[in-house]
């Protein structure tokens, strides 16, 4: 697994990126929309370009379908932890929905 944490440029306009840890929205297969919780997000400050670097994307995905095929609530919070993405305990209401086996 590649985990350079050198500094990086923009692509497309060569500036200096910065890194920050932020829960954004991500789109998922079938277009289910989940939040993603303290992912790597790569921000050029000079044009605005935007890199989220995700983890295991082809595992995002599988857990994001299986969980588009029972969706009770727009936005569940996703977070990769130790090795695996899981599902975040929602504060209200939760529904005590588990990480499928991988
Ligand atoms: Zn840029």
């Amino acid at each position: 697994m590649d985990r350079s944490e050198l500094a990086s440029y923009c692509h497309r306009c060569g500036a200096v990126v910065v890194g920050t840890y932020e829960t954004v929205p991500y789109v998922g297969p079938g277009t289910h929309v989940v939040e993603l919780h303290a992912v790597h997000v790569q921000r050029c400050a000079a044009c605005t370009n935007m890199l989220i670097e995700v983890p295991e994307p082809a595992a995002l995905n599988i857990l994001i379908q299986c969980l588009g095929a029972e969706m009770v609530q727009p936005l569940p919070q996703l977070a990769y932890e130790m090795g695996h993405w899981c599902i975040l305990p929602r504060p209200s209401g939760a529904t005590g929905a588990t990480v499928p086996a991988s």
